[in-house]
């Protein structure tokens, strides 16, 4: 089984009626559903709100997949426990984060830069292409796939180049998107998806719902062993300098 947390800030909501409608019970609750009919995935959830936002040393200590979804209130997360996330990360715990999510304390630390990017929020069509056919990622998909109201989210995105780019994204207004990086810190598998905008009914949609699939094995843990304890080292010749 693969032990899936996600968490979600959950306040959008709670503070707004039209977002509620298509979530009432959260965001965290739609992922959950659909993971949950998966036979080799096990799901539980945590929200800011929670003490330590649900993320303690023991929930941690039980995640190989961390999903997060966060937007207005990145800062109100906890440094300690961003710290936390991130041991668990270089570790080896996968790591999925989700539209804005960009600008999560957690992601902006792994990736070491601003993570800003372009937006615009007006509900338009974007068409997701996969430009890395045959990626575990894609598996299951076209070469593209549509979502037909999503937030505008442009280039430059201002993350280091990924190690693999699985999707590209198209939107009416004419922008593109680096919409499905993968990274790997440490060795912890790192994987950003731009859909998801809490205003229309995106996690509803198969597609988008088999690509968070499909991440979730792939950002399990693969390395079997311990971490190396790394330390001062007796040379194995002898040097004669
Ligand atoms: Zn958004």
């Amino acid at each position: 089984m693969v032990r899936v947390t996600i968490w979600n800030e959950y306040l959008h909501e709670l503070e707004n009626e039209a977002v509620a409608k298509i979530y009432p019970e959260g965001i965290h609750a739609v992922i959950a559903d659909f993971l949950k009919k998966e036979g080799d995935i096990s799901v539980r959830t945590a929200t800011l709100n929670e003490p330590e936002h649900g993320l303690t040393e023991e929930v941690l200590a039980e995640t190989d997949v961390l999903i997060w979804w966060g937007h207005k209130a990145h800062w109100q997360v906890s440094d300690s426990v961003v710290e936390r996330v991130y041991q668990r990360v270089l570790a080896g715990m996968g790591l999925i984060v989700l539209h804005s999510g960009h600008h999560a304390k957690i992601f902006r630390k792994l990736m070491g830069t601003s993570c800003d990017l372009r937006w615009r929020d007006v509900g338009e069509k974007a068409r997701v292409w996969v430009v890395e056919q045959g990626h575990p990622i894609a598996q299951g998909l076209g070469d593209y796939f549509e979502i037909p109201r999503e937030e505008m989210y442009g280039e430059r995105f201002d993350v280091p180049a990924p190690d693999c780019l699985v999707f590209l994204s198209w939107f009416k207004g004419g922008e593109v998107f680096r919409s499905g990086c993968c990274y790997q810190r440490g060795r912890g598998r790192i994987f950003y998806f731009q859909p998801g905008h809490e205003t229309f009914p995106v996690y509803y949609q198969p597609e988008v719902q088999r690509v968070i699939v499909n991440a979730v094995r792939w950002a399990k843990p693969s390395f079997v062993d311990n971490r190396p304890v790394l330390m001062h080292s007796e040379p194995l010749e002898e040097l004669n300098n």
